[in-house]
């Protein structure tokens, strides 16, 4: 093959890494971000369950209050009740009371509600709150590992890279060029001629095109323009 494509599929090889790598650097402050999420949302959910805390204790005043207030009316309406002289105006005060005892029992059980739902509020909160720690603590841990892996990946592309540096000095000016031009528009500027088609488009060569390559002459995709090479582990199939 061709002394310079050689050199080229080597740069390739190389630069996917570095692409590999930088695409999975682009990620890791999202996955940085991701863990901070996971604290501000249990963060947010001890919020709402506080709120809603705090709002079954008004509920419950309030019913309290009104307790209360009713108790306090229907011993009012007991002590006026041996005042009355009618039977009329006693049987209707007699209803009236009952009807507020009714009202009390009602308010009773309501009452009775709002505990259990504070009651299971506050389990609900303490979970939460106790939760939070093993989450930050896991965060701290997801959060560092995430760090460790964009060092090494950094220090990884900067061994690759220093391997680059050298080959491109070995690549003719405006072969380097034509690689750069191609790979940028098509993601990879070599492609390999396994099965007689060029590996990046699936065009079919011609044979002439074949015998070029096996001269070792370089030979670039009529169709995609891409530079093709000899896939070794192909070689038998060209
Ligand atoms: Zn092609």
């Amino acid at each position: 093959m061709n002394e310079q494509i050689t050199k080229l599929v080597q740069l390739q090889k190389l630069d996917i890494i570095v692409d590999d790598i930088n695409d999975r650097l682009k990620e890791i402050p999202e996955l940085i971000k991701e863990e901070e999420d996971k604290v501000s949302r249990e963060n947010e959910k001890k919020e709402s369950v506080k709120q809603d805390l705090k709002d079954i204790q008004v509920e419950l005043k309030n019913r309290e209050l009104e307790m209360e207030k009713i108790e306090s009316d229907i011993n009012k309406n007991k002590r006026e009740l041996n005042t009355l002289k009618s039977n009329e105006a006693y049987s209707r005060m007699h209803k009236e009371i009952g009807e507020k005892e009714k009202k009390i029992s009602d308010l009773e059980e309501k009452i009775l509600e709002c505990y259990d739902r504070i009651e299971e509020k506050e389990k609900e909160l303490k979970n939460i709150e106790s939760g939070i720690e093993d989450i930050k603590k896991q965060v701290k841990e997801n959060q560092e590992k995430y760090r460790a892996d964009g060092e090494k990946l950094k220090s990884n592309k900067k061994e690759v890279e220093e391997e680059i540096a050298p080959l491109k000095k070995e690549i003719k000016e405006k072969l380097l060029a034509e690689y750069e031009k191609i790979r940028k528009v098509r993601g990879t500027a070599l492609a390999p001629s396994g099965n007689s088609n060029c590996g990046g488009c699936y065009r079919e060569l011609m044979p002439q095109e074949i015998n070029n390559l096996i001269e070792g002459k370089i030979v670039r995709c009529g169709s995609c323009n891409r530079l093709l090479y000899i896939d070794e582990k192909q070689n038998g199939d060209l």
